[in-house]
């Protein structure tokens, strides 16, 4: 039973799941890492957890803004785009 490309699993009677290793290996995730369980327009998604930028996948100076993490460096430039209309950080390195 394929549905939308996906690798169908069979929930157990404890309402285990296993995730498909070839999605852990995509996604970096090993045995004693944390996801976090969320339903998003109806479907259930697993996020490996851990704090990370939304915008560079830092992991320093993090700022919990709307449910997701930014770190410094992002909001310090997420506020000169508020003020001076571009990021002249990234335009200056890209
Ligand atoms: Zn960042």
């Amino acid at each position: 039973m394929m549905n939308n490309g996906g690798l169908p699993r069979r929930i157990d009677h404890l309402g285990r799941i296993v995730v498909p290793v070839e999605l852990r290996r995509m996604l970096g995730i090993k045995a004693g890492d944390e996801l976090e369980i969320a339903v998003r327009d109806g479907a259930i998604t697993l996020t490996k957890a851990g704090r990370a930028c939304a915008f560079c996948s830092g992991e320093e100076k993090l700022h919990s803004y709307r449910e997701h993490w930014v770190c410094s460096d992002c909001a310090g430039a997420l506020a000169d785009l508020a003020d001076h209309g571009q990021d002249d950080r990234l335009a200056a390195s890209g």
